[in-house]
């Protein structure tokens, strides 16, 4: 769990990737983030239940593939059938894909889905400091294919 004794974003920003008072606010949605996870695991059983034989990394992992699969299935239909999307019916399944998303964290480095998100965010923000580019993610593609390629 980060804290303010040890969250990286409130003690020097990363560096200069968040001011003072984002890196307060976003070490405050940690809590958040934690309290969710330390929830979903109390509903995820213990490791070797419930996983009909598979090693609960890999049925997790499946977990998040099948609720994927879930919510481009609704997407799908709904353009199809030239519906609205049902915002309901995609909050559903993003709740479940987080929820498997807590539990693997947990299940498979020990951490905390706060050092996912944060991770995540601190990523993106170094990538796009100024929001998302889209030249800077050509460029950043190019690079990568570049580097492949040798
Ligand atoms: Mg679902």
């Amino acid at each position: 769990m980060v804290t303010s004794d040890n969250c990286p974003f409130v003690a020097d920003g990363v560096d200069g990737v968040f001011d003072a008072e984002t890196a307060k606010t976003l070490m405050q949605a940690a809590a958040h983030f934690d309290a969710y996870q330390e929830e979903a695991l109390r509903s995820a059983g213990d490791e070797a239940s419930g996983t009909g034989g598979l090693p609960p990394v890999v049925y997790l992992s499946m977990g998040i593939c099948g609720e994927a699969g879930e919510l481009i299935d609704h997407i799908k239909k709904r353009i199809r059938d030239n519906q609205p999307i049902d915002v309901d019916d995609v909050v559903e399944e993003l709740g479940d894909l987080l929820w498997y998303i807590a539990v693997l964290t947990r299940r498979l480095t020990g951490g905390s889905l706060s050092d996912v998100a944060y991770g995540n965010i601190v990523k993106l923000r170094e990538r796009y400091p100024d929001g998302f580019s889209a030249e800077r993610s050509i460029n950043r593609l190019k690079r990568e294919q570049h580097k492949a390629y040798k």
